[in-house]
């Protein structure tokens, strides 16, 4: 018999990925679809997984639509991805990212709690839980500190998951993963705001990229390799929590200037500081360390980020190729 899971997000990066990854082990696998005005599902489609997947209309905000989701697919795994994802928008959004991202996870915790208690469950924890870092290099036995209301949602979904781990039983596993990019980032990001940009310029249909703190440093990893790190939590013996990360950081100057020599520019010639992609409060800089993720999971990054930028921009070029044709 196939296992089966349940995956919130999946019309996001990870989720897509997730999705394709866990369909190659036999998976059967059905994801939560939240509603909006227009279609949202390209990213399935761009991994040719679209009439693969089972989705299921329903909102992390409406733990009645959840309870009917786990009821309808009886899950042995469930992923929870989903989010209101972006850190500069958890400002303009506050209650907003509170609710989906932080009392989200707690929906779903909730409603697995009642319903399907012997599912093992996944909570995508991040990085920016770390926030003003109290450790050079973070771990997961590293304090958190988080600095947008982005990372404090996603602090209390983190607890919560380690909360009903340890009052309820519930297989709960936090993975707390450091920034991973792909040809499929939302666009907002600022990899992928890089990679588009570089493109555009490179093809002549843009002149400049305007960014913010260019100073700041990121562990930057591929979402590809971190999907496969998330079904591994789940298949351990006990639910625990990890750090999933490249144990590298760099600024987004320097990623600037590896996706620009791609296409032999220099990036001195086109970004722009604009202060206006400041932040309120700033994570200065990320650094995992993801030597229990290798010894527990054997997990490694497999992917540079000078062949994700390669990747990135490559990807870009053919999409902006298409469009302006
Ligand atoms: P995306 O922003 O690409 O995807 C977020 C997904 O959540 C989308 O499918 C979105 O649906 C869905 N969603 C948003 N609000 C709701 C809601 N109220 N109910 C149901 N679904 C909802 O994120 P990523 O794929 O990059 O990341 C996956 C998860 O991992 C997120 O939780 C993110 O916060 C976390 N994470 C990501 C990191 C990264 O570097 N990528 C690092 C660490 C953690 P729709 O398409 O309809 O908007
Ligand atoms: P985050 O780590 O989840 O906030 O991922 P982002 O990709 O959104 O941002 C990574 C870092 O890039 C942050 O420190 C941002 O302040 C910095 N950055 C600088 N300019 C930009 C920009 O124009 N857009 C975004 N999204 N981030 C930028």
């Amino acid at each position: 018999m196939s296992k089966s899971a349940l995956v919130t997000g999946i019309t996001g990066q990870d989720g897509a990925y997730l999705a394709k990854f866990l369909l190659s082990k036999g998976y059967e696998v059905h994801g939560l679809l939240a509603r909006r005005a227009t279609p949202t599902t390209w990213r399935l489609k761009y991994l040719d997984i679209l009439d693969k997947v089972d989705l299921i209309d329903g909102d992390l905000t409406d733990i009645a639509s959840i309870v009917r989701a786990l009821l309808e697919c009886r899950p042995d795994e469930v992923y929870n991805l989903g989010a209101q994802s972006f850190v500069a928008t958890s400002w303009a959004q506050p209650i907003l990212t509170a609710n989906a991202t932080g009392l989200g996870a707690l929906n779903i915790l909730e409603a697995i709690r009642q319903v399907r208690p012997e599912a093992k469950f996944y909570q995508a924890s991040t990085s920016e839980m770390f926030g003003k870092i109290q450790e050079p290099v973070q771990s997961e036995k590293t304090p958190f500190y988080p600095r947008s209301p982005y990372g404090v949602s996603k602090l209390f979904a983190h607890w919560m998951t380690v909360n009903y781990r340890e009052s309820f039983g519930l297989f709960g596993c936090s993975g707390i993963l450091f920034n991973h990019e792909s040809p499929l980032r939302g666009i907002e990001f600022v990899t992928r705001k890089v990679s588009d940009a570089v493109a555009r310029i490179a093809l002549g249909v843009q002149k400049e990229l305007r960014l913010g703190n260019i100073d700041a440093k990121r562990d930057w990893g591929f979402a590809g390799d971190y999907v496969q790190a998330m079904w591994a939590m789940l298949q351990q013996p006990e639910p625990d929590t990890y750090v999933v990360a490249t144990g590298r950081t760099t600024t987004v100057r320097e990623m600037c200037r590896i996706a620009f020599e791609r296409v032999g520019l220099n990036y001195q010639d086109h970004v722009v500081i604009d202060p206006k992609f400041y932040r309120p409060a700033e994570v200065d800089i990320l650094l995992g360390n993801p030597s229990k993720a290798k010894e527990k999971l054997g997990w490694e990054a497999k992917t540079t980020l000078e062949e994700l930028m390669a990747m990135m921009v490559d990807a870009d070029l053919e999409r902006v190729r298409r469009e302006i044709k």
